[in-house]
């Protein structure tokens, strides 16, 4: 094990993709376009005082899963706020956004359950429906056409379709409505993540609130309460059944701990702020439109604006060039993105000035070699 350990760590090295988990900010003056807290709550003084109080309220964990002794007040406040965010009729939260998807496609999956999935849905997904044992099928990235017909091929009893509201990587945004017309012309249920689309898309109530479909008993949504929320955590959103059917089902609720008292005010506080300010909200979608100028790149749907570079290599030099200059920009390379397509990440989060962002285009544009920067000023 050891030998194959030494082989893995070099042709990472060599291929430019090695990760690093070590703290990049602490004890330096450096301008962070890379984290995922799009409405600046993280250090938010109201979600840290609600945080504070549950941990004086209810200690500093859940001490059992939510089905023994875990679930607490706090969780059902939590709950009703994501409610009256997003419109939806129930929420179940859960210890993250990953274990939350796992949870979902886990309890609705099976041998009777075909599953069919964007083949740009986010990991978590990909593995929830791995661990789904249900027959699995992907289409191609936002193709209603080859969706239409799996469909209408489909030999199981029950489907569930798996989309993104907002895909990160692409940053582009699905088409919720005709996806949602035509899962409910099939009997089947859209299941759509909107990690990157609640707090910041229809002003912060997410994107399927925004096309209408917050309730639609053929649409459950999934959440992380770890991004524009600034909390850590993860929801499902649909109806009371589904809801029902995921206390007694889910395994990552049911064989988990349920989530920390602290998370869950934090985020029960940042949902209440998020429907009160909605000029903070608005400061994102400003701010994206900012970066995406300064990159001259087209303006992505959410808040990260993917800025292609193509080799793995070239991605991770230019974020290590920009961290060097003082800014730290988020880095999309194998195994997140496959090879060929690496690209930088930068966030625009809402408590960014303007200035800050057109110094940071502006050294970005200064790192890139001249054929770069031609092929940048066409796209
Ligand atoms: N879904 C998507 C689309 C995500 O981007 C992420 C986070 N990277 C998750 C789910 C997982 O959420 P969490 O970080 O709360 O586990």
């Amino acid at each position: 094990m050891q030998d194959w350990l030494a082989a893995q760590a070099r042709v990472r090295r060599r291929r430019g993709v090695l990760r690093q988990a070590i703290p990049r900010t602490a004890g330096r003056a450096v301008l962070d376009l890379a984290s995922n807290d799009y409405l600046g709550l993280a250090a938010d003084p109201r979600l840290q005082a609600a945080g504070i109080a549950a941990v004086e309220r209810y200690g500093t964990g859940a001490r059992a899963s939510r089905v023994v002794t875990g679930t607490q007040p706090v969780h059902e406040e939590l709950e009703a706020a994501l409610c009256a965010l997003t419109g939806q009729p129930a929420a179940l939260a859960f210890s993250s956004g990953y274990t939350a998807n796992l949870g979902i496609l886990t309890a609705l999956g099976g041998p009777g359950t075909l599953i069919l999935a964007d083949e740009h849905i986010h990991a978590s997904l990909i593995d929830a429906a791995r661990l789904s044992r249900s027959p699995v099928g992907m289409f191609p990235h936002a193709d209603l056409d080859t969706l239409a017909k799996l469909l209408a091929a489909r030999t199981q009893p029950r489907a569930v379709v798996v989309i993104e509201s907002i895909y990160s990587v692409l940053g582009d945004a699905a088409d919720l409505a005709a996806t949602a017309a035509l899962c409910a012309g099939h009997d089947a249920l859209l299941v759509v993540d909107e990690a990157h689309g609640i707090g910041v898309a229809g002003a912060g109530r997410g994107a399927v609130h925004a096309a209408g479909l917050a309730g639609a008993g053929h649409v459950a949504v999934t959440a992380t309460l770890s991004k524009a929320l600034g909390a850590q955590g993860g929801a499902v959103l649909g109806s009371a059944a589904l809801r029902e059917h995921l206390v007694n089902t889910a395994r990552t609720f049911i064989f988990d701990t349920g989530l920390a008292p602290c998370s869950a005010a934090a985020a029960a506080e940042a949902c209440r702020i998020i429907a009160a300010e909605p000029d903070r909200v608005a400061a994102v979608g400003r701010n994206a439109a900012l970066l995406a100028a300064g990159c001259g790149i087209e303006q992505a749907a959410g808040a990260v604006q993917p800025v292609p570079v193509g080799p793995a290599q070239r991605a991770a030099e230019l974020a290590a060039r920009l961290e060097e200059a003082g800014v730290l920009a988020g880095c999309f390379r194998p195994p997140s993105v496959p090879d060929g397509i690496s690209r930088l990440r930068l966030t625009a989060r809402a408590d960014l000035a303007p200035e800050q962002l057109r110094w940071a285009t502006g050294l970005l544009r200064s790192l890139l070699s001249p054929t770069e920067a031609a092929a940048w000023a066409t796209t």
